[in-house]
């Protein structure tokens, strides 16, 4: 198999942030996600770039009565009352007219008309499976609930990415959430890079400690753990449920660090390299989110990643994939 190029969103709006910033508090990036998503479609179609949007099942809610009528009856029952979204409902407007915050039908539609692209579930409420108090059952009924909801816009889901990342692919405590999934007929999900500096698990005593994401940001301008792209077919042997692992967050455009874009952008096309030279998968991912401010910039970014992927697609047959194109190839 040759090498693939995979790019998936976490597609959330206030959803993904509510437990840490307000509307207002992050109001520029929030306020351009349909924009962004709008310029996400024309450029990937540009240069033929499948992307994969793991999307909130909130968001697929056409008014509040919907939302509510297709919310799990057993929510996650968080020790920390501040991760649970359903406390928001009373405040969110009552549909994507009054509230794009919190609702996105016609982003999700502007998707699926593409035909190109995935969309795939980012869990129905922003699903925080390693927080203390959540179960695997009520893990169970919020994915139920993000195929209904998604169902009923004839969109069939197939595979995840676990809000903040919290999964880890060989670690025992997590197996009932990836057993989870299977039974609802996930077939993949994005695991984390290898390096310890990625896995941080909620179980582990330095878990939170700021040196690790300090290492990460370091990480995303200089090598420090390797280029973080996987024989796919090799890690996937026997595996029922398909791991496409993370390779890179591609950060959004900062001011203050401008004059180090050029090597973050060069960190990403480097291991695109070495995956295309190598029949190797490179997995990018990022939330439309982080583009909503500078919006320019970050498109300018993302448009050197394009213009790289042809130059590999054309010397090195490298492939671009959703998560669940990908996976069936594997299976295959
Ligand atoms: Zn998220």
């Amino acid at each position: 198999m040759k090498g693939h190029f995979v790019i998936s969103l976490d597609y959330e709006i206030h959803w993904g942030v509510f437990d840490k910033k307000s509307v207002q508090d992050y109001h520029e990036n929030l306020s351009s996600v349909n924009f962004v998503i709008d310029r996400l479609l024309e450029l990937s179609n540009r240069y033929d770039v499948k992307l994969t949007f793991s999307t909130v099942g909130l968001l697929f809610a056409e008014n509040k009565e919907d939302l509510i009528l297709h919310s799990p009856k057993q929510k996650p029952s968080y020790s920390n009352r501040k991760f649970n979204p359903y406390n928001l409902i009373s405040d969110i407007g009552n549909s994507e007219r009054d509230d794009p915050f919190h609702y996105a039908l016609s982003g999700i539609q502007k998707i699926k008309n593409t035909k190109n692209h995935e969309l795939g579930t980012h869990t129905f409420c922003h699903f925080y499976c390693h927080e203390l108090g959540q179960t695997a059952e009520q893990f169970s009924c919020d994915l139920k609930a993000a195929k209904n909801i998604a169902n009923k816009h004839n969109i069939e889901i197939k595979s995840i990415v676990f809000p903040r990342n919290m999964i880890e692919a060989d670690n025992i405590v997590d197996k009932p959430y990836l057993d989870v999934c299977e039974k609802h007929g996930i077939t993949s999900f994005r695991g984390k890079e290898k390096s310890f500096i990625y896995n941080i698990h909620t179980t582990k005593a330095y878990h939170g400690w700021y040196i690790f994401k300090l290492l990460r940001l370091l990480d995303s301008y200089v090598n420090l753990t390797g280029q973080n792209t996987y024989n796919v077919e090799y890690i996937n042997q026997n595996k029922s449920i398909i791991n496409l692992p993370s390779s890179r967050l591609l950060r959004a455009f900062s001011n203050r660090l401008k004059i180090m874009e050029p090597l973050k952008i060069r960190r990403v096309t480097k291991a695109m390299t070495h995956a295309a030279q190598n029949n190797e998968m490179f997995h990018l991912w990022w939330h439309p989110h982080n583009f909503g401010a500078q919006i320019n910039e970050n498109f300018n970014n993302l448009e050197t990643i394009f213009k790289h992927f042809k130059l590999l697609n054309s010397v090195y047959g490298f492939e671009s994939e959703t998560m669940t194109g990908l996976s069936n190839k594997i299976k295959r």
